[in-house]
């Protein structure tokens, strides 16, 4: 697929947020993969009408299946849907893509011109672009990026952000809570368990892999009902009794050797890892919740285990996070009225495996899912901080769906 390179610019409303947001939605487009996002930089107006606002700027490269006038309606399309009104030549928005380069090719046409015609010119966008692909070549003027670069384009860059520190969000939802997430140094748990810290809580992640993100407990395989027991006993004790617990972790039976094991294989490690040690430890930190009048606990099941599935995977998935979403619900009757109880139930998440699913499984989540788009890792996250905030204190024993529509209860 050729790579593509987009200018992103801001300079109405909150223009970081935009950004962050703009990046999210392409992650979450199926058949388009994010390959990398420049530092955002904050730029005086280039060729604006008087008194137009300081931009927020960034380049991202990404690989894609559509043709450069499809990309540049998908760009529109989103443009539009962050409100922006064309409202004149280089007026105020709050969201504008360009297309600058895409592979090789030189497009003039009405409505597109590839390379993006100002592109060599503006500060705004070679510095960010040399940032990310400075070998990157203009096919018409013969020149790499770091050699356009170097020729001196106009404008001028104020300041940098780095996309990834996050700003100073107040009031802080969770502040004060302390939370477990098992199975969180990757994934959609390591999604949950970073929004959970960014909203003041002090988390506990916990995975089989090394992480250093924080203060983290590595364990055996949970499949150990001995080493459940002892991430129970460590985790109260770490944190002096948990507010919020996410039973997250499961069995991968999709990647690595795993992918090659036979179908009973893959069904005792789902149910020994998925629904097992969730019951175990659903029960076993539940008890001391409701011992100490308060708590949390959130299951991750998955949507299409109520409408079935075709294939070995949805068989075993079905059977395994049907039986968590139903265990889920009576958890929430015995742990009632202190402690709350939900299952998250994912649909199409564009975590690890989604990244690189083959053209088909794209066109599939275009086609089944209602929006349109993949979920990120973060969509779940959302949900579960406000299930997990005070926001949700009338809530329990819920199944949330978090899957652009795919499934509707
Ligand atoms: P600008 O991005 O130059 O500030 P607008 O986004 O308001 O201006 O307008 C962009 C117009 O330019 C659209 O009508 C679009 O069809 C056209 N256009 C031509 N080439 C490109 C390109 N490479 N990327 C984005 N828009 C383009
Ligand atoms: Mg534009």
């Amino acid at each position: 697929m050729p790579t593509a390179y987009l200018g992103l610019g801001s300079n109405l409303g909150d223009r970081r947020a935009s950004l962050d947001a703009a990046v999210r939605r392409l992650r979450a487009e199926p058949g388009l993969r994010v390959l990398a996002v420049s530092a955002y930089y904050e730029t005086g107006p280039v060729d604006c009408p008087p008194d137009s606002g300081d931009y927020f700027n960034a380049v991202s490269a990404v690989e894609t299946d559509r043709d450069p006038h499809d990309l540049l309606k998908l760009l529109q399309h989103i443009e539009h849907q962050f409100g922006r009104v064309r409202a004149g030549i280089n007026s105020p928005r709050t969201l504008d893509l360009d297309l600058l380069l895409y592979g090789d090719r030189v497009i003039n046409t009405p409505d597109l011109v590839v390379p993006h015609p100002r592109l060599h010119e503006r500060a705004f966008v070679l510095y960010p672009l040399n940032q990310i692909a400075p070998e990157a070549r203009h096919p018409t003027l013969g020149k790499s990026v770091r050699e356009l670069w170097d020729d001196r384009p106009i404008g001028e860059l104020r300041a940098v952000h780095d996309p990834s520190e996050r700003p100073d969000r107040s009031p802080d939802v969770l502040d004060g809570l302390s939370a477990l997430v098992t199975g969180s140094t990757s994934g959609i748990g390591r999604a949950i368990g970073s929004a959970f810290r960014d909203q003041g809580a002090d988390v506990i992640f916990h995975g089989r892999r090394d992480f250093r993100d924080g203060v983290s407990i590595l364990s055996d395989d949970l499949s150990d009902p001995v080493a459940c027991d002892r991430l129970v006993d460590e985790a109260w004790a770490m944190s002096g009794g948990l507010d919020v617990v996410v039973l997250n972790a499961g069995a991968d039976t999709l990647t690595g050797d795993a992918a090659r094991w036979s179908f009973d294989q893959k069904l005792d490690a789902l149910l020994a890892v998925d629904l097992k040690a969730t019951m175990r430890l659903g029960r076993n930190l539940g008890a001391r919740m409701k011992e100490r009048g308060r708590g949390v606990i959130l299951t991750v099941g998955w949507d299409q285990a109520e409408t079935g599935m075709e294939g070995d995977s949805g068989q075993l998935f079905a059977a395994v996070k049907g039986a968590v979403m139903c265990f889920t619900r009576s958890l929430a009757l015995s742990l009632a009225p202190e402690v709350r109880v939900h299952c998250l139930a994912p649909g199409w998440i564009r975590t690890a495996w989604g990244e690189t699913a083959s053209p088909e499984w794209q066109e599939r989540v275009r086609r089944e899912t209602p929006l349109g788009v993949w979920g990120l890792p973060e969509d779940v996250a959302a949900a579960a901080v406000w299930l997990a905030s005070p926001a949700a204190a009338f809530l329990t024993g819920q199944t949330i769906r978090v899957n652009g529509g795919a499934v509707r209860g």
